[in-house]
């Protein structure tokens, strides 16, 4: 077994799900990545604000039993420590992999459907896939969802508090499905010389040294990122849903994107269209309405930074949604500390993560940031449905950062204030719960 012993877990019991939604018992085991890099740093902090704003928003009637799962690094350490590098690089990748991602890790995020993880370095060497991507395609958490709002952290916009949107974005489809050949090579001119001579395609402009990819968008795919978005946008009283495509050009995956998106309006009695609201409501959202409407990507963007009031919940596709979730965040200057989840609705299952990397120069220092692992941590209380804790730990950060007592990412930015290390930037947090 990789995990803890069950010894420490005797007053724990698993998260489950029903038709009804999770059962999150007063002691949920709760699984968590350390991470690789600063994943040292921040994860032991995360853990203790979270404890502290558990115990006083409950008074200790509830409390997270945390199981400490291993992966990346630190599964190599504690499992291969006797092997050397080069002993471990001469294993075959697919073997590799499992050492740094072993399947009791899986098993035990699979069975306690919720976890929590720091950043996991993609191992060199060759062969091996990145241990996050891996994660979430053998759990087949489909949705990356991304809240993004003002913090309080210095932004490069005159009203950063204007923008509280928080993004659906389909996670397994799209070009990131990996489905592509490099220029030059026999595959690539063989998909080329098919897609001319067999499927009557004429507009390619060079066929010599042409790479190609393949963008597979599906109806199933689209369809269950598109409920969970609106799923949550009726869940917590969000005002309208978004789908962010750009099928004016790429008609039958990214247009049938939004066509699926309206399809699947139709089957909840609480969304109208732009449309019906114009005509039916003359404007004015009914409280009990969401709105779903779609915009083109490009004009997305601009509008994200012009009129960011008028969005809420946006449902969109991989390529879309990797780049509109990371300027949002940049907008309201919380890039580094940016919150990220991925969930599959239907199981359950869902893994809460830092949305930054390793960061490898600054391992060990206790010196970075850890408020994008704690405030996935307040989004990972979000969705157990322990909203008072999570409260705690969002009003806690607000505070730090508005007394201006912060770590040195944010100390540069701001005249006047205190630099702190990341664990007593934590420190400070829960002072201010
Ligand atoms: P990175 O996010 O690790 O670091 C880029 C820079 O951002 C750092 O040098 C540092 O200056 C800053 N930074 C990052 N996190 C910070 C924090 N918490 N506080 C303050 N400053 C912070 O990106 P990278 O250098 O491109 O990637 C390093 C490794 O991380 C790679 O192996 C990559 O594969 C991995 N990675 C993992 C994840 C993940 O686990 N989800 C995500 C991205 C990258």
């Amino acid at each position: 077994m990789n995990s803890e012993s069950s010894e420490s877990l005797r007053d724990g019991s698993p998260i489950t799900i029903t038709e009804e939604g999770l059962n999150v018992p007063d002691r949920p085991i709760i699984p968590f990545i350390r991470g690789d890099g600063i994943g040292v740093d921040i994860t032991p902090v995360m853990l203790k604000v979270v404890d502290a704003a558990v115990d006083r928003a409950y008074a200790g009637k509830r409390k997270i039993e945390w199981l400490k799962v291993w992966a990346g690094d630190e599964a190599i350490a504690k499992f291969h420590g006797d092997k050397t590098k080069d002993e471990i690089k001469a294993i075959p990748p697919g073997e590799r992999q499992k050492l740094y991602l072993p399947e009791e890790t899986i098993q035990a995020i699979r069975k306690y459907l919720v976890a929590i993880k720091g950043p996991l370095t993609t191992p060199v060497g060759g062969g091996i896939r990145s241990l996050n991507v891996t994660l979430r395609k053998v759990l087949d958490l489909y949705a990356c969802v991304r809240p993004v709002h003002h913090i309080g952290t210095p932004a490069p916009v005159k009203r950063p508090q204007d923008l509280n949107i928080v993004f659906f974005r389909e996670n397994t489809e799209d070009v990131y499905a990996g489905i592509e050949w490099r220029a030059g090579t026999p595959e690539a001119d063989k998909v080329i010389n098919w897609l001319e001579q067999e499927m009557g395609v004429t507009t390619f402009r060079f066929t010599k040294m042409c790479g190609v990819g393949v963008k597979p968008i599906s109806e199933e795919g689209s369809k269950r990122l598109i409920r969970a978005a609106i799923d949550y946008a009726i869940k917590n009283s969000r005002k309208s849903v978004t789908l962010a495509h750009k099928g004016n050009i790429m008609k039958f995956t990214e247009g049938a994107f939004r066509d699926w998106g309206y399809e699947v309006g139709k089957e909840y009695p609480q969304v109208i269209t732009e449309e019906e609201l114009n005509e039916a409501y003359s404007s004015n959202v009914p409280t009990d309405k969401i709105v779903l409407k779609d915009r083109i990507a490009d004009q997305f963007f601009q509008q994200m930074l012009l009129r960011p009031r008028e969005y809420d919940v946006v449902a969109t596709m991989n390529l879309n949604g990797d780049y509109m979730s990371d300027a949002a965040a940049a907008q309201v200057g919380g890039l580094g500390v940016a919150p990220g989840a991925n969930i599959n609705y239907k199981t359950g299952c869902a893994v809460f993560e830092a949305t930054h990397g390793t960061a490898p120069k600054h391992a060990g220092k206790n010196k970075v940031n850890p408020g994008s692992i704690i405030l996935s941590a307040v989004e990972m209380l979000k969705y157990m449905g322990w909203n008072e804790a999570a409260e705690l730990i969002l009003a806690g950060i607000k505070r730090a950062i508005e007394s201006k007592r912060v770590t040195y990412d944010l100390e540069r930015q701001m005249d006047g204030a205190t630099l702190l290390s990341c664990s007593a930037f934590g420190e400070e947090i829960t002072n201010n719960l």
